[in-house]
């Protein structure tokens, strides 16, 4: 991960992340998850407005100019999956193509991300190998050493298919990377297959609902793959982007990176737009590097749904937002 500081944790003040216990989702935040397919789009947008930059190109701009100021790097999403016509793709190409020259253009600190079903995999999966092409082909000569593209990790169907893409493209550019999820049974395969060429890989804990015989579900057992999923990436050479915002992992993490010093550029942290902003300066203090996925575009529900669902202080939320905004 180019330009990511260095940290020996050991020798810096510790963050107050100390192990504890998931509290249990309470009644109402079951029941306000459950009703939110139910709810009025208008309300869904309103809910998770924290967690997108906006509908344009413009105000994913200013969004990552902010938190460059602040002291994060960001990577951008241009919202969408599930191409369902050849003309989905082409606009989603020409998105991302635009996004990469306003992020050179206004010199910021920003990576691209995407998903592969946005362009296509569903639909046509030669189509989509090259409308990625095209996307990191012009990401690796929009400027000197290219805009980093990492390739956004969906439902256990389509795993193999984004690897397979992801390793065809990547043998002609250097400028993309996968994502891989700690939860999925098959994830230490996955490392040895990526390691085989450099990669700099993003890390998480995998969003979607899954079987059980395809993914862990319980809580700690998630947590033990993500430490060894991390432990062995950094050990067979890859560089990490450590994707997440457990307290518990991080707990871990820290003092795990310091003490098998692990070089300044090798990995860094990155968090969603909206989630645990304290967490993030926190890290910033640090001296880490932390990038923030700031997801813009008009096709914001499927992904707004995801964060609400995994928001386990939801009902908090929307009952603070909304004497905030009408009461307040
Ligand atoms: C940069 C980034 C990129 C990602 N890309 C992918 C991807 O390509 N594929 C994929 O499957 N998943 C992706 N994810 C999602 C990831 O898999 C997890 O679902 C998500 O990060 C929650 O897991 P966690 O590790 O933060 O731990 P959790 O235990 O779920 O969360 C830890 C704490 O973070 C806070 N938190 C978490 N989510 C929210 C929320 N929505 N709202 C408010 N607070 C919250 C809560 O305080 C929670 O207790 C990505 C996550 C990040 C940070």
């Amino acid at each position: 991960v180019r330009g990511a500081p260095g940290l020996n944790t050991a020798a810096r003040p510790g963050l107050p992340l100390s192990p504890r216990k998931t509290p249990p989702v309470p009644l109402w935040n079951r029941l306000l998850l459950w009703l939110l397919p139910l709810l009025p789009r208008a309300f869904v947008r309103w809910v998770a407005g924290p967690y997108i930059a906006g509908e344009t190109r413009a105000e994913a701009v200013e969004t990552v100019a902010a938190l460059n100021r602040d002291g994060a790097v960001a990577t951008v999403d241009v919202l969408g999956e599930d191409a369902t016509v050849p003309a989905h793709i082409d606009s989603a190409v020409a998105e991302y193509r635009a996004l990469v020259d306003a992020i050179v253009a206004e010199g910021l600190k920003a990576t691209v991300s995407v998903k592969l079903t946005q362009l296509g995999l569903r639909l046509d999966r030669g189509e989509c190998e090259r409308a990625l092409e095209s996307i990191v082909g012009h990401a690796a000569t929009a400027c000197e050493g290219g805009v980093f593209v990492t390739i956004d990790m969906e439902d256990h169907t389509v795993t193999e298919a984004t690897l397979a893409i992801y390793a065809a493209v990547r043998a002609k550019y250097a400028n993309v990377g996968p994502v891989l999820q700690a939860y999925l049974f098959r994830t230490p395969g996955d490392i040895d297959r990526i390691v085989s060429t450099p990669v700099t890989v993003r890390l998480c804990k995998g969003i979607y609902v899954e079987p059980a015989d395809v993914a862990w579900k319980d809580t700690e057992a998630i947590r033990e793959s993500y430490r060894a999923a991390l432990e062995k990436l950094l050990r067979l050479g890859a560089n990490v982007g450590i994707a997440t915002h457990d307290e518990q992992l991080l707990a871990w993490v820290l003092p795990f990176l310091a003490r098998v010093r692990t070089a300044r550029d090798r990995y860094e942290f990155q968090m969603l737009l909206g989630v645990t902003p304290g967490l993030r300066q926190m890290l910033l203090r640090r001296g880490e590097q932390v990038r923030v996925y700031v997801p813009y575009g008009r096709d914001w529900y499927a992904y707004s749904l995801r964060r609400l669902r995994e928001n386990p202080a939801i009902a908090g939320h929307v009952t603070r937002q909304f004497f905030a905004r009408f009461i307040g």
